[in-house]
């Protein structure tokens, strides 16, 4: 990145505090075990540390120090007034039961007590963590800290703070970049390809539709569906709430979830795992535009390839970032305590997203390289005002 100082570098390097907890918990036969927590704070210098906690078998602190720093740089390329942090637990939450895991998480909340809060460290639900986690998390902390804070963490149930929006705040986010993609690459009614058929993915299907485009093709965990002509996609969710997947739609055909990246299309939208475009399958991708609703759907040597190819990829830190934001304005209606109606919140999300879409556009085009780096010039040059204009370097 041409200009930027190599103090900047030297301190996003590392992250500023990494905290090892161990939580005890009593289990339902009478034994105790002890689980091990983490939080990393990456980068406070924009403002507190923020991002989710996961519950997973395989969580361990690198990988919560990976997406901690993830967090720093999509919370920058948006512009809102946050750092980056992860949190996460080693445990397969599915083998505990419903106290189990309420002492799990208020266990977590309340060796982390000290270190997080509204101005410090604000976590929310990542993998395996919802709403009532959140729920209980805030009720242990304000029981810690002797004050009711609903702003320590974001993604809480409506009635203790949550904010109106949030459910739908991914894939609304995704669809602002898209409308504005369309614009740039002149796309009227693109053909849309989607994996994974979930919270981002299915909502993302239902508000493309809207903004035009036709949804050929879908797909969830046990398999795809394709349908050239359009798939209905309310029918679609129908179907599978019925079924338990989009496979076997009727009027569709069925396709593997390997070759439904490889679907003719104008645009195709990962919405489930990590590492699916990898450098085997890029060469074969049809797609006009990649919109990355999952987190780090693409390898970097896929990335090179894709971009060798003229792809243009909307990076994960911006096409997802509508979910941070709305926890964003959680925090900020936790903090007033006053709400705002879905509507208020959408229409204060849009030109967060457009603005962030521009500036990385703008990045991209004046750098001449892709839409990633571009996020990334446009991230570390906020990153590194605010460490200046705070005499960090
Ligand atoms: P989800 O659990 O609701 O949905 C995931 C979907 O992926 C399901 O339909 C599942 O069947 C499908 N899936 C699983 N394995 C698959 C496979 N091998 N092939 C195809 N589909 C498969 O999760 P979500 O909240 O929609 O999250 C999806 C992605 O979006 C994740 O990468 C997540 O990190 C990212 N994301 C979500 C949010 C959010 O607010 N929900 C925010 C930022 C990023």
């Amino acid at each position: 990145m041409p200009d930027l100082d190599p103090a900047v570098l030297e301190r996003l390097s590392k992250p500023m505090r990494e905290l090892h907890v161990s939580i005890p918990v009593r289990m339902d036969g009478g034994a105790l075990k002890v689980f091990s927590g983490y939080r990393v704070q990456y980068d406070d210098s924009r403002g507190p540390n923020k991002g989710g906690i996961r519950f997973h078998p395989q969580t361990n602190i690198n990988e919560v120090k990976a997406l901690a720093f993830w967090m720093t740089f999509k919370c920058a390329t948006v512009g809102i007034p946050l750092g980056g942090g992860k949190g996460g637990v080693t445990v397969d939450p599915k083998n505990l039961s419903e106290r189990e895991l309420e002492q799990l998480s208020r266990g977590w909340a309340r060796a982390m007590s000290q270190f997080i809060g509204p101005d410090k460290d604000i976590p929310a639900p990542d993998v395996y963590t919802n709403p009532k986690i959140m729920g209980w998390m805030m009720d242990e902390y304000s029981q810690a800290v002797g004050s009711y804070s609903p702003g320590v963490l974001t993604g809480k149930p409506l009635s203790v703070g949550g904010s109106q929006g949030r459910g739908s705040a991914t894939a609304q986010g995704g669809i602002y970049v898209t409308s504005e993609l369309m614009k740039k690459m002149k796309m009227k009614a693109p053909k849309v390809v989607i994996q994974g058929f979930g919270n981002a993915g299915s909502i993302y299907a239902h508000l493309v539709t809207e903004l035009g485009g036709k949804v050929i093709a879908v797909s969830d965990s046990k398999g795809g569906i394709v349908n050239e002509k359009g798939l209905d996609v309310k029918a679609v969710e129908k179907h599978k709430m019925k079924t338990g997947s989009v496979v076997d739609f009727e009027g569709a055909k069925n396709v593997d979830n390997e070759k439904i990246l490889m679907l003719a299309c104008d645009i195709l939208v990962p919405a489930a795992l990590e590492g699916v475009i990898t450098k085997t399958n890029a060469g074969r991708i049809k797609a006009k535009a990649i919109v990355e609703l999952a987190n780090g759907p693409t390898t970097p040597e896929a990335d090179e390839k894709l971009a060798k190819k003229g792809i243009v990829l909307v990076p994960d830190i911006l096409a997802n970032a509508g979910g941070v934001t709305v926890s964003y304005f959680e925090w900020v209606q936790n903090s007033m305590q006053y709400y705002w109606s879905e509507q208020e919140v959408l229409e204060k999300l849009k030109p967060i997203m457009v603005n962030a879409f521009d500036a990385v556009w703008d990045a991209s085009q004046k750098n001449q390289t892709d839409m990633r780096t571009g996020a990334y010039i446009v991230a570390t040059a906020r990153i590194a005002e605010a460490m200046k204009d705070r005499g960090r370097v």
